[in-house]
């Protein structure tokens, strides 16, 4: 049985990450979404927030669940009992970063593999920091993040820039 994760910080989910959850939830028997809860990135949206999120946008997927973590992916990927990652890959810039993380969480515990998938091209320039800078201007972000959280978001946005 594959049990995978998909870790990110989705701050906040993008079409981009809806993409890639969806094929990873026909790739692996079970999928866990995990929100990183870290700090020092100064997330827009709180972890519940995040979660609340990924949770209504993945409850078509029966084998799809969303978990918090913090700490280290490989302890939090041996907790849950997972031995795949996946990560998406747009372009070049992704695969420097992916590639040092990919490795050294290999020299962690060389029983899990990380998995990478490309990006969809329609959906190569889309960022949660895109998303974020939109919202800021009060940009429309629709199209940009799944429609079932649009209005999660936007609203968010619109109370941030005080409107
Ligand atoms: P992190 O802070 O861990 O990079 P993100 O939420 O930004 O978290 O991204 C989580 C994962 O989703 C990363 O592997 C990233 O490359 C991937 N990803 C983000 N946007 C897209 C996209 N548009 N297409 C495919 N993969 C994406």
């Amino acid at each position: 049985m594959t049990r995978a994760i998909y870790p990110g910080s989705f701050d906040p989910v993008t079409v981009g990450h809806y993409d890639i959850i969806s094929r990873a939830a026909r790739m692996a028997d079970e999928l866990i979404l995990g929100v990183g809860n870290n700090k020092a990135k100064n997330p827009l949206f709180s972890v519940d927030e995040r979660v609340k999120m990924l949770e209504v946008v993945s409850a078509e997927f029966s084998n799809v669940r969303v978990e918090p973590f913090s700490g280290l992916l490989t302890d939090f990927a041996k907790e849950v009992g997972a031995n795949v990652i996946i990560r998406g890959l747009r372009m070049m810039t992704d695969f420097e970063f992916e590639l040092i993380n990919a490795q050294t969480n290999r020299m962690l515990d060389e029983d899990i593999e990380t998995v990478f998938l490309i990006t969809d091209p329609s959906y190569s320039y889309i960022s949660s920091s895109g998303v974020r800078e939109l919202g800021a201007f009060g940009a429309d972000i629709f199209g940009f993040v799944p429609e079932a959280v649009y209005e999660m978001i936007k609203s968010r946005m619109d109370e941030i820039r005080g409107e």
